[in-house]
C-alpha cells in the first residue's frame, strides 16, 4: 500500500456508537484507542484531521422528547455527551503522542477551548488533530450536520463518515444479505433515494459546498489510512 495520501485535509465523523464497542452503552477505551491509532496513522501520513464525534452512546435528545420531556433539554444532554466522547478520544490520541485539541461549540473554558473557525485553522496549521465537540451547539441538529458544517469551515476536501459497514448498500446488509454496496452516488441521489447514510441537512450542506462524503467502516483497523490513499472498500458521494 502506498503511503501517499490522496487527501491533505479531511473531516472524520465517528458516531458515539462506534466508541462503545460491544458494550451497550458508554465508552470502551480499547475501541477509542483503536480509532485514535487510525487517526494517528493519518497524521503520520501528513494529513490534517478534524474529527466530529457523536454522542449516541451516551444520550440522544429524542429519548427525552419521546417520553414527554423537553426536547431542547434532551438535546443539551446529547451535546454534553459528545463532549465526554471528545475528551475520551483526545485522551487516546495524546497517549499516542498526537497533539490534539478539543474545540467545543458550547463554551466550557475550564474543560476545553471554545470552537471558532480561527482557532480551528490555527490548530490545524500547528499540526494538531482538532476534535469538534458539542455538535453544532444547537438543539434539533445532529452531529452529522455538525460534521458537514465543520468540514466546510475547516476547508476539508472530504467528509469521512465512519459507519458500522463499509459503504452505502442498496438495503441494510445486516438484514438483507443480498444487498450490494454502491461504489459511487451523487449527493442528490442519496437525498432522492432516502439512503440513511447521513441526515438530510448534512447531505444538503455537503452538496451545497461540493464536499464529497466517503462512507467506510470505522471498525477496520488501518481502514482510514487505506482509504486516504485511495484504496479500501467505500462508497463515494460526490457531484
Ligand atoms: N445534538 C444536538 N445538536 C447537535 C448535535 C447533537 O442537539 O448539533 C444532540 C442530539 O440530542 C443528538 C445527540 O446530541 O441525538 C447525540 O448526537 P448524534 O445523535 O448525532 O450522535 P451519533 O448518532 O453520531 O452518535
Amino acid at each position: 500500500m502506498s503511503l501517499e495520501p490522496v487527501y491533505k485535509r479531511v473531516l472524520l465523523k465517528a458516531s458515539g456508537e462506534a466508541l462503545m464497542g460491544g458494550q451497550g452503552f458508554g465508552i470502551d477505551v480499547t475501541v477509542a484507542d483503536r480509532i485514535a491509532s487510525d487517526i494517528a496513522e493519518a497524521r503520520h501520513m501528513g494529513v490534517e484531521v478534524g474529527v466530529v464525534v457523536g454522542g449516541g452512546n451516551i444520550f440522544r435528545g429524542v429519548a427525552v422528547a419521546s417520553k414527554g420531556g423537553d426536547r431542547v433539554t434532551g438535546d443539551h444532554m446529547g451535546m454534553l455527551g459528545t463532549i465526554i466522547n471528545a475528551l475520551a478520544l483526545a485522551t487516546s490520541l495524546r497517549k499516542l503522542n498526537i497533539d490534539t485539541v478539543v474545540l467545543s461549540a458550547i463554551s466550557m473554558p475550564e474543560i476545553c477551548e471554545s470552537f471558532s473557525q480561527r482557532a480551528t485553522l490555527y490548530h490545524l496549521s500547528m499540526g494538531r488533530v482538532v476534535i469538534f465537540a458539542g455538535g453544532t451547539g444547537n438543539p434539533f441538529f445532529t452531529t452529522d450536520s455538525a460534521a458537514a458544517l465543520r468540514a466546510a469551515e475547516m476547508g476539508a476536501e472530504a467528509i469521512f463518515k465512519g459507519t458500522q459497514v463499509d459503504g452505502i448498500y442498496t438495503a441494510d446488509p445486516k438484514k438483507y444479505p443480498d444487498a450490494t454496496r454502491l461504489d459511487r452516488l451523487t449527493h442528490q441521489e442519496v437525498l432522492d433515494r432516502g439512503l440513511a447514510v447521513m441526515d438530510v441537512a448534512a447531505v444538503a450542506l455537503a452538496r451545497e459546498n461540493s464536499i464529497p462524503i466517503i462512507v467506510f467502516s470505522i471498525h477496520e483497523k488501518g481502514g482510514f489510512a487505506e482509504i486516504l490513499t485511495g484504496g479500501g472498500l467505500k462508497t463515494i458521494v460526490s457531484d
